[in-house]
């Protein structure tokens, strides 16, 4: 953990005290060591970055999956107390069936709406639609005719642009 070649030979007592002093551990002796001993100064320093990364590499890890194991039991929980009770249980299907009954409301006024207003009249009124055809609705033939001086005379009116 501690970078020793920056330490001089002379300082490796003071060395080994540096994980107590960086966890909080008074020590005079070394704190009046470092005002003169910049190599003690910086190997301290390295020392302390190395504990903060090394920490921030543990501390995430563990932190989270503690909460995620409070969030996890916490559901567990829940969903305990909601098999437990049938009244909450049949909830989420009120909640559907009553959007869902809104829903076909708002449809069945849009269809009417749009029938009323835009559909034709024998749509609306279906009363009104002939469900037969009858002779009348086809145009009458004109009657056959008796002889061929009258076809002539027929076409010949035609011809004249009658
Ligand atoms: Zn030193």
């Amino acid at each position: 953990m501690f970078n020793k070649s920056n330490v001089p030979k002379r300082c490796r007592k003071f060395e080994a005290r540096f994980e107590d002093y960086l966890g909080g551990a008074p020590d005079s002796e070394l704190d009046a060591h470092l005002t003169h001993c910049a190599d003690c100064r910086t190997a301290l320093e390295d020392s302390r970055l190395a504990g903060n990364l090394l920490r921030e590499a543990w501390e995430p890890a563990s932190e989270p999956s503690r909460a995620f194991l409070a969030k996890v039991m916490a559901r567990i929980h829940q969903e305990e107390a909601r098999a437990k009770s049938p009244a909450a249980f049949w909830t989420p299907f009120e909640f559907l069936a009553s959007r869902l009954s809104l829903t076909a409301a708002v449809l069945l006024l849009v269809l009417s709406v749009y029938l009323v207003e835009f559909a034709p009249r024998r749509i609306v009124l279906p009363t009104s639609i002939r469900t037969e055809l009858s002779a009348n609705d086809f145009p009458q033939p004109p009657g056959d005719p008796v002889s061929n001086e009258e076809v002539l005379q027929s076409l010949a009116e035609r011809n004249n642009g009658r």
